[in-house]
């Protein structure tokens, strides 16, 4: 079957058949004239992509379901079923487009590495757990490098009766009034910044007509971050050579540890529940990283990030906002 790249989501893919298409003409799947490629030539890929899976009736999802939640390969559920389906044809996989399905129980095993870590930490060993598993399945060294002179912001809501807070009050509270938070420990203050400005208005979990001072902060120094947020591409690590079972347990991990860090605050919370990503962060630190980033899970698309050392980054100016509307929608 003749296929073209926007029959794909997946960059690498796209990126591959443009690089390398055979001839133009019309695509076998959507019916656009384009270049094509053989889908055979993804043929090996395609197969390390179904081995990653076994027939699961616990599951509620089939195995497209989940390469459109984790991988984003293909484009649509039409291109899914086209390419998945050519290649359960050529061998017995012991499952079919429609079964329910899991990934393997290794990589659920490797997976498991995670709440492992956050149970011995809360009822066993508090501050030298046995990591040399986690350490196998999750690679915590710095990925991404935030740049001096990048901005980011980060919100306080404005004490009644002050037009907006000073630079120098944006910070950190001081060692002596930091409590503890989902990064840091008790008495260890980081500096906790957004990507964008909008999405410190969902962090701080401002109210309807609430003031807020927003600061601007700059970055001094090139700062090596551990992204918990970062997707890599599943064609593009096969084609290296990697192990697909392997990147997506440490996917799944670094999405788990992500969905952890960006859990709000809740006053009923215990400061047991912040130790596991509190020493994930420490963990981070003794790999030379100067702070981690990951998804926001109060501002959809919003990026958050921890600074380990409040000083790499000033506050540079501090702007006035009031909060004029509230969308507030349930979940679906
Ligand atoms: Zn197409």
């Amino acid at each position: 079957m003749w296929v073209c790249k926007d029959c794909f989501a997946d960059e690498e893919i796209r990126q591959e058949i443009l690089n390398n298409f055979e001839q133009e003409g019309v695509c076998g799947i959507c019916g656009k004239n384009a270049k094509l490629i053989e889908s055979s030539y993804f043929i090996d890929f395609f197969r390390a992509v179904l081995s990653l899976f076994q027939p699961d009736n616990t599951s509620q999802m089939t195995m497209i379901d989940i390469i459109d939640r984790d991988w984003k390969l293909f484009a649509n559920t039409k291109c899914a079923r086209s390419i998945i389906g050519e290649v359960l044809d050529t061998t017995n996989y012991g499952f079919g487009l429609d079964d329910h399905v899991s990934y393997t129980n290794d990589i659920l095993d490797n997976v498991s590495v995670w709440e492992q870590l956050k149970k011995d930490v809360k009822e066993n060993y508090r501050y030298l757990f046995d990591h040399e598993k986690f350490d196998v399945c999750a690679d915590l060294s710095p990925s991404y490098s935030l740049n001096a002179g990048a901005v980011l912001y980060r919100a306080r809501v404005t004490p009644e009766g002050q037009k907006k807070l000073r630079c120098k009050e944006m910070g950190c509270p001081p060692k002596e009034k930091a409590v503890a938070g989902r990064a840091n420990p008790f008495g260890i203050p980081y500096l906790y910044l957004c990507k964008k400005e909008k999405t410190t208005y969902y962090e701080i979990r401002a109210g309807f007509l609430d003031k807020l001072s927003i600061g601007k902060f700059k970055i001094k120094k090139d700062l090596n971050i551990v992204d918990f947020n970062s997707k890599i591409s599943l064609f593009y690590s096969f084609e290296e050579g990697g192990s697909l079972p392997d990147i997506v347990a440490k996917n799944k991990i670094f999405d788990a540890i992500s969905s952890d860090l960006s859990k709000p605050l809740c006053r009923y919370d215990t400061e047991l529940e912040y130790i596991p990503t509190q020493l994930i962060c420490e963990y981070c630190k003794l790999n030379k990283a100067d702070g981690i980033c990951f998804s926001s899970s109060l501002h959809k698309g919003g990026v958050n990030f921890v600074l380990f050392d409040p000083d790499d980054a000033t506050c540079t100016s501090v702007i006035c906002r009031e909060i004029k509307t509230i969308d507030i929608d349930i979940e679906k």
